[in-house]
């Protein structure tokens, strides 16, 4: 598609189909789809394994400086898939485990700043669809096109029940409301770029409308933000 090179940011609520737009943006428009809430995710497990004290700034510091984060395509299943350290973690980052401590590790000063710088580095040739919870406000404050995605917390609960019920069959509904309530909580309350709508993002509640029709919704948007 002609026109200029545009930074897309999608951010919102935990389970509202952020990736799954922001892959297929990303795919139609030749540009780079970056997961930020993966690599939240990593961190995590890193914190995990190496039992790192998250009230302890110098333990954070110091498992900071040893981890390395890098998104790797897979071809084979045309996506790019979280490495880190060297180890494909696409897979282990989206366990419930993992979901239910990522908000914690994620308010933390200096995880932010660590991923923030990352991610704007992924961002400077622009070309890029990046979803998360604080892209607009606080990654790319000046992104050409930002959308704040919302949808009924009953639709999220089922699709993200769905999707992890398929790896684990021991799942339940309840477990999954609880995480994605705590969540959202802890990501919009939090003292540090907290989840929030930035004031120039387009809303889009996708509550009653399938995947096609927030697609084309939001293809049409960035062609617009394109030719400006
Ligand atoms: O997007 P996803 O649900 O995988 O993100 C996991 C968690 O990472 C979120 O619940 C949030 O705590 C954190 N996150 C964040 N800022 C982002 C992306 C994710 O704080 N930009």
């Amino acid at each position: 598609m002609p026109g200029k090179k545009i930074i897309i940011t999608i951010d919102g609520w935990s389970s509202c189909g952020k990736s799954t737009l922001a892959k297929r943006l990303a795919k139609e428009l030749g540009y780079v789809y970056v997961d930020s809430g993966a690599m939240y995710r990593a961190i995590t497990l890193y914190f995990i394994r190496n039992n790192v004290d998250i009230e302890n700034k110098t333990e954070i510091n110091e498992a900071l400086r040893n981890i390395n984060l890098e998104f790797v395509v897979n071809s084979g299943a045309q996506r790019s898939e979280m490495f880190l350290n060297g180890e494909n973690v696409e897979y282990l980052i989206r366990d419930l485990l993992i979901a239910e401590k990522v908000s914690d590790v994620a308010a933390i000063r200096e995880v932010r700043e660590f991923a923030v710088a990352q991610q704007q580095k992924m961002g400077k040739k622009k070309g890029i669809v990046m979803d998360g919870r604080d892209i607009g406000t606080v990654v790319f404050p000046k992104a050409e096109l930002k959308i704040f995605m919302t949808a009924d917390n009953t639709v999220r609960v089922e699709r993200r029940f769905k999707e992890l019920y398929a790896k684990n069959p021991n799942i339940t509904i309840e477990e999954v409301k609880n995480n994605l309530e705590m969540r959202d909580y802890i990501d919009s309350h939090r003292e540090i770029s907290p989840l929030r709508k930035a004031g120039d993002a387009l809303e889009l509640d996708n509550t009653h409308l399938t995947e096609d029709q927030q697609f084309r919704k939001a293809l049409e948007w960035a062609q617009l933000r394109k030719k400006k």
